[in-house]
């Protein structure tokens, strides 16, 4: 039957995406097992190999936020 199985996976992606979505509103960031700035391997949770990073990282999306003076 493969519409049901369509249609699950359609609900599947939906819930991802929703809560995908959910994360990235609440933390900013979603973890992918590496530094946001410098793209080194990360530990679990961990957006940034280190705090010079996320500092540097938060002021690239301040000045992004800011725009082009
Ligand atoms: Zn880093």
């Amino acid at each position: 039957m493969p519409d049901e199985a369509d249609l699950g996976n359609d609900q599947a992606e939906k819930a991802l995406a929703a809560s995908l979505k959910a994360q990235l509103g609440r933390a900013g960031l979603v973890y992918k097992g590496r530094c946001y700035y410098c793209d080194t391997p990360t530990p679990q949770g961990q957006n940034f190999c280190d705090v010079d990073c996320r500092d540097d990282f938060e002021r690239l999306e301040w000045a992004r936020k800011m725009g082009p003076v």
